[in-house]
């Protein structure tokens, strides 16, 4: 049985899963088992394509900087027909890991105070997840003026740039020097994992959805986890289950409820990739889009 069929429109997921090992069975797909991590082939260990003998990897098992791609079945997702394809290109990664570590991972109440800190494709997410949660304050922190009004315009209450004032001490002055009651951290980076940590409340979470480098440690005060009850939590593709809640932010978008339209800001075609590059390096995007004639 094959989940699509020719001409279906889809979205592709970097996160395929088996349908069968431990973590897929107890719901937690993101944290699939079976998929040979690190490895860029197929879920059986091999890959399809190759020049001149070599074999080509199919990067995050996507593979989508090409016309076309080989892929998993289970890293397709089928998707309405009349929902635009460049949109939907971002929802498998940053749209998703954004909106769910804010909505899935964290389960932020409406009301609450939040921070993001790092306002690129997932932090900008993370704001707009935090609106859709409800929450009543949305602090966020850049060090990149176009980023901070990218956030404003996805619904951040306050913005503080990194760069001109101490992060931490700036949320605490914004919430009355109590700290917020969720921070989000989209960067992968110790110095603003810690910060995230730090402007907590007591009691406060912190989920950290940005990938460090591997190898790199954390440090935060020891005793203040348990005298604070701080909690520190890890959100992977925003703890989705791929095939019910890429749907669901679709669904989101069609009613008006999820910014996808200002999110891709600009398009490029395949040869001028490098470009697209230069300009998410620049802050200039939200995201940019390879699009094919
Ligand atoms: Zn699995």
């Amino acid at each position: 049985m094959t989940r699509t069929r020719p001409g279906d429109h889809v979205i592709l997921s970097w996160i395929p899963n088996c349908g069968h090992c431990h973590y897929c069975a107890i719901g937690r797909p993101e944290l699939c088992d079976s998929v040979p991590r690190g490895k860029a082939t197929m879920l059986d260990g091999t890959t399809r394509l190759s020049k001149d003998g070599r074999p080509i990897h199919h990067a995050f098992w996507v593979a989508c900087f090409a016309e076309r791609v080989v892929v998993p079945e289970a890293g397709v997702i089928p998707i309405a027909p009349d929902i635009p394809l460049d949109r939907a290109a971002v929802v498998g990664c940053a749209v998703m890991t954004g909106v769910g570590a804010v909505t899935i991972t964290a389960r932020v109440e409406p009301g609450s105070s939040v921070a993001v800190l790092g306002c690129g494709g997932v932090g900008l997410n993370c704001v707009q997840g935090a609106v859709l949660a409800g929450a009543a304050r949305i602090i966020a922190i850049d060090i990149q003026p176009q980023k901070l009004e990218f956030a404003r315009a996805f619904g951040a209450t306050d913005l503080v740039n990194g760069a001109e004032e101490d992060a931490v001490a700036a949320i605490r002055r914004l919430t009355d020097g109590i700290g917020v009651d969720y921070a989000f951290e989209a960067l992968g980076n110790p110095r603003t994992i810690r910060q995230g940590y730090e402007a907590l409340r007591k009691g406060g979470t912190l989920t950290v959805a940005g990938m460090a480098p591997d190898g790199v440690d954390l440090s935060v005060n020891a005793l203040s986890l348990a005298a604070q009850e701080k909690v520190i939590r890890g959100s992977r593709f925003g703890s989705a289950r791929s095939t019910v809640d890429i749907p669901r932010m679709l669904d989101l978008y069609q009613r008006g409820r999820l910014r996808l339209d200002e999110f891709v800001t600009r398009h490029y075609r395949l040869d001028e990739i490098n470009d697209a590059y230069d300009a998410l390096q620049r802050g200039e995007v939200g995201r940019g889009v390879i699009v094919f004639e």
